[in-house]
């Protein structure tokens, strides 16, 4: 945990970050005077489930300076200043104000199964324990109709409040006909429409939610399509990955239990906070990079010197997560750490372009479209082709300096 707290709150702190962390004094004052007033209005509505979060903490042995300590690296990860632990915390303790719907699409569950972790209770599961979750059709006990029913009164009760979590892909192919729920067999599509209709903001959590992800991928036999892709008139928050990291999904559910807003997102709708940097700005291999180091096939010598996974077609250097930092199963690992390279799994068409074993400047892909194999710059990436040629390039240098220091150390 400690680790964790250190790391997260160096990567937020630096001065070399190309997230803007420091808007000025006075912006900062203005917003904890807003978060102030938004958890005022939270503290005076009724929890919408009877959990307590101090309980919940007792229950499992956790005190309140390490809930502390978790609430000061929570707010270095939404890029917050210290200032702002304290309400953190408080918003922790009033999560159970948020009443949450979760659907599931077109997915493998695999971002629910994240989010009920089973490895021993920690904080972000406990602030996970809280929410109110009204509604997720995998974990409930009510089936069938009653599922219907308590769908319908959970959205009428909570009116503009709920927020919407979606995880999986949306099949509009055969007019939705691939993916259909409950009695009347409404589309998908219809059924996330309906339910987007009265939230408060919509959440799409993994890359199948969020870009269509594996069911999206070549040829795409469904015409699977991500939640942005259909929900056009509500604010929306893509937090992918496969699966979504869940520390990310407390990040998000708390900015808004603090804020009211949805978080500062980037380009794909990504909340900048999570997905502002490349794994390979703080990968823990990023000095056998710069030095030459590479495993060059698995089992080797620098597979065993943990080298870095570059040639063997690690995507860090083309992928924006946190993982590096934050880390899965409350930072226990993560891929990279246990020897295997990114598969750039929080970038859209991230089964097509990126999961084979191959560095990007030597790749040949097949279009998502069919035809014949290309190469990055053929696609034209854009800038991802372009990091892919500089790194290429800089991969080359640095594997001839290394090398040249091998050469020279022998003679
Ligand atoms: S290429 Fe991959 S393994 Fe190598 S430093 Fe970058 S992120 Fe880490
Ligand atoms: S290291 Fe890459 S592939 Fe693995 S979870 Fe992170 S973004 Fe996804």
């Amino acid at each position: 945990m400690s680790d964790r707290v250190e790391a997260v709150k160096k990567l937020f702190t630096s001065k070399s970050s190309r997230v803007e962390t420091n808007k000025g004094e006075s912006y900062y004052q203005d917003l904890f005077e807003k978060c102030e007033a938004r958890l005022n209005e939270m503290r005076a509505l009724a929890p919408a489930n009877k959990l307590d979060f101090s309980d919940l903490l007792e229950e499992n042995g956790i005190d309140r300076r390490e809930f502390m300590k978790w609430a000061s690296a929570t707010t270095a990860m939404l890029m917050l200043p210290p200032m702002f632990t304290p309400l953190v915390a408080d918003a922790a303790v009033m999560m159970n104000r948020a009443p949450v719907i979760w659907l599931e699409l077109q997915d493998c569950a695999g971002n629910s199964e994240a989010l009920l972790r089973a490895d021993g209770p920690k904080i972000d599961e406990i602030v996970l324990d809280i929410i109110s979750l009204e509604f997720h059709e995998t974990l409930q006990a009510a089936a069938g109709h009653q599922a219907e029913k308590q769908l319908d009164e959970a959205m009428e009760h909570f009116k503009g409040k709920y927020l919407l979590f979606v995880e999986g892909a949306i099949p509009m192919g055969m007019d939705g006909q691939y993916g259909t729920i409950g009695i009347k067999a409404e589309t998908f599509h219809d059924h996330l429409v309906r339910c987007a209709e009265n939230a408060a903001a919509v959440i799409a959590v993994g890359s199948c939610a969020t870009f269509g992800g594996i069911p999206a991928a070549a040829p795409n036999p469904t015409g699977a399509v991500g939640v942005m892709d259909v929900i056009k008139n509500k604010p929306l928050i893509n937090i992918p990955a496969c699966p979504a990291n869940p520390a990310n999904m407390v990040g998000v559910i708390l900015h808004y239990v603090l804020t009211g807003q949805v978080p500062e997102l980037d380009s794909l709708l990504r909340p900048k906070f999570a997905f502002g940097y490349r794994i390979h700005d703080n990968c823990e291999r990023r000095a056998h990079f710069d030095a030459g180091e590479y495993v060059e096939e698995w089992g080797d010598k620098g597979a065993q010197n943990n080298f870095c996974l570059y040639k063997m077609g690690c995507k860090g250097p083309m992928t924006f997560n946190n993982c590096s930092i934050v880390r899965y199963n409350e930072a226990v690992n993560w891929p990279i750490g246990v020897g295997r390279g990114c598969i750039g799994c929080s970038e859209p068409d991230f089964w097509d372009k990126y999961a084979y074993e191959r560095p990007m400047a030597d790749a040949k892909i097949k279009a998502p479209t069919g035809g014949v194999e290309k190469s990055v710059d053929e696609f034209g990436l854009g800038m991802l082709t372009a990091a892919g040629i500089g790194i290429a390039i800089h991969a080359a240098a640095s594997a001839v300096a290394g090398k040249r220091e091998e050469g020279e150390s022998h003679e």
